[in-house]
């Protein structure tokens, strides 16, 4: 795939450079880098809403984007939902007894398809976590997750998840009626040697689950077990106490147990992209090295993490350096932090909407 390569940088020699990993940094970072963009998309929601749809690899971050555009412009203006979350949820609608008489009420009034609302309740019951539900089902609990989240932009993550699908999204807004807001088709290239080891270095806080990188995305506090001789993670959650962050089993493969779903997934952004008629984005996490200095400012590129003991002193030692991958056409490239990405999302958004 071959996005275009949005340009971030700003040719100032006094500009000074952000922590992106402040919540308060990237507030500025933001202001300085889309400041009118954020102004025009704040005066839209105030009466508007959109529908955009997350188009992207399975584990490329598609929330990460959506939420940190909300922490932009007003998160009491922009939701976002994943299919897998809601689906999770029907799981535990179906064991409570007023929750599950409510669903089935929904589906009742909204469901379409061919099977009767028995059949689904007994199919929901009995569903293993493998098992896709089929797409009119989906369709009728997208609906009731928009009708919840009224006067709100909504990103939808995870629909459509196949060819099918996207006929069904492509006139999903006319077949429920939702607001005549415009919809959007959001397209994510993420390489897949970054999203391998995203999943080879996650580390997860067994108290708060929150996810972290050791190599990409370190906490403020790393250990290190001189009897495993490996370094780990101490969640910086408060409440946590000092948890040691732990690693899934499996992730230790990458994207190995994957490789098929991300070309099923790969193929599907590649046909949507030649869509005609509906509005898209194009959202790009790599660039080439040899194009870095042209297009980005350096603290907008996602930095790799390495460790040290130093036995005399007792202490673990950082060492910071750029991370180059390959991406998917074999070009050294650098992986764009979440920020810049979401400032050219910000900057495509304000254009498809005409602001
Ligand atoms: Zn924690």
């Amino acid at each position: 795939m071959k996005f275009p390569i949005f340009k971030t940088k700003i040719e100032d020699p006094n500009q000074k450079s952000f922590n992106l990993a402040l919540p308060q940094e990237r507030q500025k970072y933001f202001e300085l880098k889309a400041g009118p963009e954020i102004e025009k998309l704040k005066e839209y929601l105030k009466d508007n809403t959109f529908i955009a749809y997350l188009l992207g690899k399975k584990n490329s971050g598609k929330g990460t984007y959506s939420k940190m555009l909300a922490e932009a412009v007003g998160k009491e203006k922009i939701d976002h939902f994943s299919i897998g979350d809601m689906i999770r949820g029907i799981d535990e609608e179906i064991k409570d007894e007023k929750k599950r008489k409510e669903l089935l009420s929904f589906l009742e009034k909204n469901y379409r398809g061919w099977l009767s609302v028995k059949e689904i309740e007994k199919a929901l019951e009995q569903r293993s976590t493998k098992t896709l539900l089929p797409t009119d089902l989906i369709l009728a609990l997208v609906k009731r997750e928009i009708a919840r989240r009224q006067r709100k932009a909504i990103f939808i993550d995870g629909f459509p998840r196949d060819l099918g699908q996207v006929s069904y999204s492509l006139f999903f807004r006319d077949l429920i009626g939702y607001r005549d807001d415009p919809d959007i088709f959001v397209l994510i290239d993420v390489p897949r040697t970054v999203i391998d080891e995203r999943i080879k270095w996650r580390r997860i806080c067994p108290v708060c689950k929150t996810s972290r990188n050791l190599k990409l995305l370190p906490t403020s506090r790393i250990e290190y077990d001189k009897v495993k001789e490996e370094f780990y993670l101490i969640c910086d959650n408060p409440e946590c106490q000092g948890a040691k962050m732990v690693s899934k089993e499996g992730d230790e493969l990458g994207i190995e147990p994957i490789r098929e779903r991300l070309k099923t997934d790969e193929e599907l952004i590649q046909r949507t992209a030649s869509l005609y008629g509906i509005p898209k984005i194009f959202l790009r996490n790599s660039i080439p090295v040899v194009k870095f200095k042209e297009y980005v400012d350096e603290y907008e590129i996602t930095p790799e993490y390495h460790y040290q003991w130093l036995d005399k002193e007792n202490k673990v030692k950082i060492i910071e350096k750029p991370w180059i991958i390959k991406d998917d056409e074999g070009i050294e490239s650098y992986s764009l932090l979440a920020p810049p990405v979401v400032v050219s999302l910000i900057s495509q958004m304000v254009e498809v909407l005409n602001l």
